[in-house]
Order: C-alpha cells, then structure tokens, then sequence
C-alpha cells in the first residue's frame, strides 16, 4: 500500500487526469478535473481561462480583469482545487465539483462574514455552528 502511494506521489504525471505532468498551474487550472470545476463558476471566471500560462501571470491578468469579489472566489477555488488534489492523492478521496463548490462558496461567506463582523454582526447560521472546531477554553477551566 504504502509502496502505491509513493509510486503515485513520485509519478510525474497528473493523478486526476494521468494525461499531463502535474504542475501547480495543471493541477489548480489546465486539468480537465479543474475545468469542470472552473465551469460552475462566475461568468467572467470562466471566460478568463487561458491555458499555458504561468500561475503568477495568470493571477496578475485575473486581478486586473476581476472585481474584489470575483477574486476572493477565485482565490477560494484555487485553494480548494488544491486541497482536493492532496486528498486524492494521500486519501484516495476524490471531491466532486459542485461538492467543492459548495464548501468554497461556505468558506467565501464566512470569509466576507468574519470580514464585515466588526462593523455589523452577522447572524448566526446552522452551518457556522457546524464547523466550530471545539468548545470554547473556559468551558475546561470551571475547576
Ligand atoms: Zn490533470
């Protein structure tokens, strides 16, 4: 098992679409596992993938095409496109594209949530309880 795994992490080839090496900007754009993903998103998103660029460029372009809003989207997706690939390949887990676009709209929310927080309190919602990691510290310290 363990053997398979290292074959895999060592392969240069994509683990999601075993037809292109597997470069940052393959993996988070170029591949067809990422298209799919790109393809649910904002309108101008979509119209703005340009293959064969260097992830640096392409974040450059983005930022002069793209409103604040839109980036943060793309920054988010990005990041869950990544996260995704590491769990396919060291879980053998494979997220489907509307699941990972639902976790990245969650996480852009209360991302602009924790952002506007200081000035008006948003209001508490089921799925933020959900991810709570643990119990508040002065809930262990009674004693
Ligand atoms: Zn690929």
């Amino acid at each position: 098992m363990n053997l398979l795994k290292m074959k895999i992490v060592d392969n240069p080839q994509c683990p999601l679409c075993l037809q292109e090496n597997q470069t940052t900007e393959h993996i988070l754009w170029e591949c067809t596992a990422a298209i799919d993903v790109w393809g649910e998103c904002s309108k101008k998103i979509q119209k703005s993938r340009i293959s064969h660029k260097s992830l640096k460029e392409l974040m450059v372009e983005m930022f002069l095409k793209l409103n604040k809003e839109e980036m943060e989207e793309l920054e988010v997706v990005l990041w869950k496109l990544w996260r995704r690939r590491n769990e396919f390949v060291f879980k053998d887990t494979l997220t489907p594209p509307n699941f990972l676009l639902q976790s990245a709209y969650r996480s852009l929310q209360e991302l602009r949530e924790s952002k506007h927080g200081e000035t008006n309190q948003p209001a508490p919602t089921n799925n933020r309880v959900e991810e709570w990691e643990a119990p508040s510290r002065d809930f262990f310290k009674i004693n």
